[in-house]
């Protein structure tokens, strides 16, 4: 299939950028290792010359990734920051970026406290009411940068209406989709400049290799991106380039049946007597449930965040005490995960903004996986009734 666009999502998850090997026929590519190719002539470019500038392996990856996110182009990072930190690149002294202040903490450090020694100033505000966004505007905003589903509330801005503010100002609307994936939601379709994965969580789903990845649709912004990529080198080696590709195989199929045990998990944490309330885009109670249903393919996603009655103490317990769900930071993978945002994936958050953005001792992020919705229940009742008695 050397169309990228045709066919469903899920048919091109499978086929686009999976070109059969003209040499042996293998319907799975070859992983290309090779870090140089042989060049025609001297001052003669083939397809590929060295493994930094292209390779065919994570070039296979990048196509896949403009199909499924509907751009003209992608390029495959060694980890999602290094996709982030690629697009921070593009803004210069002086510039000012406006973020969402449930932003991933990882974003939160490398605005915060890396791309502040190059002159770029952060706003964080809250996505969701497009009044403070436009409060929050200078004349120097270059950049406003959301996640599709934010992180650890899972608040759901709407992304046609920033990608107007950003429009108005002429800065650039990025889009964190790591959450959602193009199985819920397709970023640049609503506008957006660029769309952005850890392809660690999700794309790759099995929580064995670290990726990140950019799609754009502007050939030119691509240019940029492409010549930064290259000039400082945070490329995804061809074996993860496999991985994610692999992955990518089976996303639709996933996130289906992920997020369809996570508002299980959701509707049944809600009645439980030791929670506070859950927070999950399927649940009516979520405040961006209506725009979830009118944007959102596939489901709600599988990411469930809950607040516990109890203190810090017993939340951490409640975390160490499960079996199944593992507690560790990332997400998006086959295996179910646990974490608490206050003292995990948002310790790097000041105090005082952890309290203004509702990350409180007691929440707790699920990273729902493949597993049965049955053994799930089980195993986080056993670990509430375990830390809460
Ligand atoms: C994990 C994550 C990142 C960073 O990706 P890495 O692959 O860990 O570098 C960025 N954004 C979100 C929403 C994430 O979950």
């Amino acid at each position: 299939m050397t169309d990228n666009r045709k066919g469903s999502f899920r048919t091109r998850a499978i086929h686009a950028g999976s070109e059969i090997d003209p040499q042996t026929g293998a319907v799975v590519p070859p992983i290309h290792f090779a870090s140089t190719f042989r060049q025609p002539g001297a001052g003669q470019w083939g397809d590929f010359d060295y493994s930094r500038s292209g390779n065919p392996t994570r070039s296979q990856l990048e196509s896949a990734i403009t199909s499924l996110e509907g751009g003209c182009n992608a390029l495959a990072f060694s980890s999602g920051m290094a996709a982030i930190h690629c697009v921070s690149m593009l803004l210069s002294s002086g510039d000012h970026v406006i973020a969402g202040c449930d932003l991933y903490g990882g974003a939160h450090r490398l605005f915060h406290q890396i791309c502040n020694r190059s002159g770029v100033s952060v706003t964080l505000v809250d996505l969701t009411d497009p009044k403070s966004v436009r409060e929050a505007l200078t004349d120097h905003t270059k950049l406003i940068w959301a996640e599709s589903i934010g992180n650890p509330r899972l608040s759901i801005p709407d992304l046609s209406e920033l990608a107007t503010i950003a429009n108005e100002v002429d800065a650039r609307l990025g889009i964190d989709n790591t959450f959602a994936t193009p199985a819920l939601l397709r970023p640049l379709e609503l506008g957006a400049d660029i769309v952005m994965h850890s392809a660690t969580k999700y794309l790759g789903g099995h929580s064995d290799c670290l990726g990140g990845t950019l799609a754009v649709s502007d050939p030119e912004l691509y240019e940029q991106l492409y010549f930064i990529q290259n000039a400082t080198g945070a490329v995804l080696d061809p074996m993860s380039s496999f991985l994610v590709s692999r992955g990518l195989k089976t996303l639709d199929l996933r996130i289906r049946a992920q997020s369809e045990t996570a508002l299980k998990l959701a509707l049944w944490l809600q009645s439980h007597p030791s929670i506070k309330n859950v927070i999950y885009p399927g649940l009516a109670s979520h405040p961006q449930h209506q725009r979830a249903c009118d944007t959102f393919d596939a489901g709600f996603g599988a990411m469930v965040t809950f607040e516990l009655k109890g203190s810090i103490e017993q939340t951490a317990m409640t975390c160490e005490a499960t079996k199944l769900f593992h507690l560790a930071v990332s997400l998006g993978a086959v295996e179910s995960l646990i974490e608490q945002p206050a003292t995990m994936s948002h310790a790097s958050y000041a105090e005082a903004d952890r309290q203004r953005f509702g990350i409180t001792d007691g929440l707790i992020r699920l990273s729902v996986g493949l597993e049965s919705f049955e053994d799930l229940k089980a195993d986080l009742t056993q670990a509430i009734s375990k830390a809460m008695t």
